[in-house]
């Protein structure tokens, strides 16, 4: 017999690790974040670079969001295959492989909105689409570097220019300014990070302005994650936000931001050896497990874990009750999006029971 554990199955009978998630959490950060951001008006497209899950996405749609973004074009891919199209694709697309595969997504789905730097990544965009024969156009946003110092052109007379030349591409269509301040989102502080997220919305929202009026029309204007959004949709002329990890959350983001949402995701993880009277060997380790933000931590206070390789992870303690071989340990992740992106499946439940099986259906599609 395959191992086919099906909705209905109790947690306990799951094998591990496993990644699984509470729904009452879940569900209950989820009307957080739309209580308190929908009523301003701006609109919410989360990422899904977080979830990586269509059905995620589509479950956030219907409790108000405006589309999703995802981080890659291959993340695209799969979204549209599985019906979801009100795509924005929040990386640059550059090279001649991507931008053909952009062309052929674009041909069959034309809701997808892209984001440009540079003016090169432009004019092969531009210059692909009018070879295919396209006849509409791609809507178009300006990455604008609105502090992070990862991608976007450089505020003032770079995105004028920029912006003029996106104008004046045939098959573009300039529809928007994105600025994620992606350096501010786990600044530990709510004033401090609230007093430098405005800060990086005026260089956008003025950047904005400054394209209007140079006769360009500005529709979207689009920013925030988890740590920020509540923030941002403050700030008149913000359009829409972009938050992705509130879902889940993880560690790191619960020690900045505090306990406003749940750590509703954890990787279930069993005990296979005893190496100690008060330390133990799990069944997680760097192949499930993220630690690029610190380690995880067990949902169980007290048992501090180390990473013991690929597979392995140790838990210790000081008291508390023991750990024994065969036992079961919930560990919460450190760093959410990369920690899903190990995972083939999520197990949601309620009360202990698998409610539903979720695909990561955008895992590894890091293209
Ligand atoms: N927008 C962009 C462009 C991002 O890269 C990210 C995450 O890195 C987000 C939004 C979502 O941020 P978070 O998961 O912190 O909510
Ligand atoms: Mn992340």
């Amino acid at each position: 017999m395959p191992y086919t554990p099906k909705v209905g199955d109790p947690i306990s009978s799951l094998d591990t690790p496993s990644m699984i998630v509470d729904l009452d959490l879940m569900e209950s950060n989820i009307a957080k974040l739309m209580s308190q951001l929908l009523p301003t008006g701006v609109d919410i497209r989360p990422h899904s670079k977080t979830t990586k899950s269509a059905i995620l996405a589509k479950r956030l749609i219907a409790a108000g969001a405006k589309g999703a973004c995802v981080a890659k074009l291959s993340e695209a891919e799969v979204m549209c295959e599985k019906g979801l199209t009100d795509l924005l694709i929040t990386c640059e697309i550059i090279g001649a492989a991507k931008v053909q595969r952009l062309v052929e997504l674009f041909a069959k789905f034309r809701e997808i909105r892209i984001v440009v730097d540079s003016e090169e990544g432009a004019r092969a965009i531009d210059e692909a689409l009018e070879k295919s024969g396209a006849e509409e156009r791609i809507m178009t946003l300006i990455d604008l570097d609105v502090g992070l110092h990862r991608t976007g052109v450089q505020p003032g007379e770079p995105a004028l220019k920029l912006a003029k030349t996106v104008a004046g591409l045939k098959h573009l269509r300039l529809i928007g300014v994105q600025g994620y301040e992606g350096h501010l989102q786990h600044i530990h502080g709510l004033e401090e990070r609230k007093r430098l997220c405005l800060e990086s919305m005026q260089i956008l929202t003025q950047t904005a302005d400054a394209l209007r009026k140079d006769g360009h029309q500005i529709d979207v204007v689009t920013t925030g994650g988890t740590g920020t959004a509540e923030f941002c949709v403050t700030v008149p002329g913000v359009t829409e936000v972009q938050p992705g990890s509130f879902l889940f959350m993880d560690t790191d983001y619960r020690n900045a931001v505090g306990s406003k949402y749940s750590n509703s995701l954890t990787i279930l993880s069993t005990v296979l050896s005893k190496q100690g009277p008060k330390c133990v060997t799990i069944d997680a380790g760097l192949k499930s497990l993220t630690t690029d933000s610190g380690l995880a931590e067990c949902k169980t206070a007290g048992y501090a874990y180390g990473v013991m390789g690929d597979e392995h992870g140790s838990l210790a303690w000081t008291d508390g009750p023991d750990l024994k071989v065969g036992d079961r340990v919930e560990m919460v992740p450190s760093h959410i999006d990369p920690t899903i992106n190990l995972h083939d499946v999520y197990y949601a439940y309620r009360k202990g029971i698998v409610e539903e099986i979720w695909l990561v259906d955008g895992r590894g599609k890091v293209q």
